[in-house]
This record gives C-alpha cells, structure tokens and sequence, in this order.
C-alpha cells in the first residue's frame, strides 16, 4: 500500500520558504462559522469567485443559517446558489448537510463534539468528501485538521515525495504526523499552497522564476535544462 513519509524537515522547510515568499495569508472569508460550511460546499468543482456571488446571492436572499436553508424551497435554493455551478447537485448536498447539523443540535452543539465524531459524521453525509469535511472542521471549527486538496498533491509530486498512488488519508496524516498540531499553521500552509499554485507552480509551471527552484528537484532540473 501507497504510504506517505515524506523526510523529516522537507514539510517545514517547504512551509519556511512559501512564507517567505508570500508572507501572511488571509484566511478563508466569511462572516460566520455556517458562512464557512456553506462555502466548502460550494466550493466544490467551482473557482473561488463564483462561489462569492452564490454566498452573496444567499445572504441577499435571507438565506445565509441553518434553519433558513432547512426552511427554504429547494428550488428557490438552487436559484440562488446557481452562480457556483452544479447549483441542483449542491442543493441536495447542502440539504444533506444542514439535515445533518440540525440533528446533531445544531452547529453549537456540534461544535462541542470530539473532532474524530465530527469528522466521521461529516464523512457520513452524503456529498461530503475528505477535502470538503475537512475545510469544514479547519476553517468553521478551527479543529487541526490538514487539508488536502489537487494543489497540494501537484506540489508533493513536484517535490517527489509522492508516487500519485497515495490515498487522501495517506496525505493528510503524513502532514499531521510531521507538523505541529497547529489550526493557524495548517491554515497558513494551505492557503500558502494554494497562492503559490496559482502563481508558479501551475499545470505548466513556471520554475525558471520560483524561489523554491533551489529546493525542488522538478526546479533543480528544469535550471540544469537551461544551463546546458
Ligand atoms: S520550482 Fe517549479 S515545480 Fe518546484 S515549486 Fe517552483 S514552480 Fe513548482
């Protein structure tokens, strides 16, 4: 089985460099913890500006807490959250979700819970993934939890520390084995990760003018490419 043990110092050291580069991060933008699980779902298959204007959309039409969105017609819903693509897919999955909070006793309630309940409770919901799960319980419930998503895996295979067969579980406890259990660091990391794929380490990216070249081998050999 695909296992992921990455050497001891590269997480940090990959970390010290993205913080440099990038500085402090804002971290994810709402108003409010169920503004924060909304958008997990939202967020699904949709680019991060798409999803504003279906949050917007929501908070516009009274609909931004869990006993409006239990109330409301689905359609009415879905209208409103159209902007984040797949809008009837996400209605169901929010539904999913808030039928899921309001039996837990709300999001108060749930929030008292040990993070191993959360986090199988969420996995319960259909709809709800790893990543989404755990957006949920870093960002609304500040638990320390890492979460994986396609940019982390894009930076892991850049850095050669993966095979592409690890599983998401693989990833994330291999990150909570070798970082300090720290909610703002996980935070920051993941939000670090996410800035520096869209800026160099793209789909094609751009190594040539990164400053993790120096301690990536997908840098180090794209600089020996263009020595020679
Ligand atoms: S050197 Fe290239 S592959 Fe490595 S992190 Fe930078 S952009 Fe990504």
């Amino acid at each position: 089985m695909a296992r992921f043990h990455p050497p001891v110092g590269i997480l940090p050291t990959i970390f010290t460099y993205l913080q440099e580069l990038y500085g402090v991060q804002p971290w994810w933008p709402a108003d409010s913890a169920f503004e924060i699980i909304v958008g997990a779902v939202l967020t699904q298959n949709a680019a991060w500006t798409n999803v504003e204007r279906a949050i917007e959309r929501l908070k516009a039409a009274d609909l931004l807490t869990l006993p409006a969105i239990l109330a409301a017609d689905p359609a009415t819903l879905s209208e409103a959250i159209r902007p984040s693509g797949y809008y009837n897919v996400k209605t169901q999955r929010l539904l999913n979700l808030c039928v899921f909070l309001e039996r837990q006793g709300g999001l108060d309630a749930f929030a008292q819970q040990l993070m191993e309940s959360q986090r199988a409770g969420l996995l319960g919901v259909k709809g709800v993934g790893p990543e989404t799960a755990d957006d949920i319980l870093l960002y609304a419930f500040d638990r320390p939890v890492f979460v994986i998503d396609t940019y982390t895996r894009r930076l892991l295979t850049r850095f050669e520390l993966v095979q592409g067969a690890e599983t998401y579980e693989e990833l994330r406890l291999g990150f909570e084995r070798e970082l300090p259990a720290d909610v703002e660091l996980f935070k920051q990391f993941h939000a670090l990760i996410v800035i520096h794929a869209k800026e160099a380490c793209r789909k094609v990216p751009h190594c040539p003018r990164c400053a993790l070249a120096a301690v990536c081998p997908t840098g180090r050999r794209c600089g020996q490419a263009s020595s020679t």
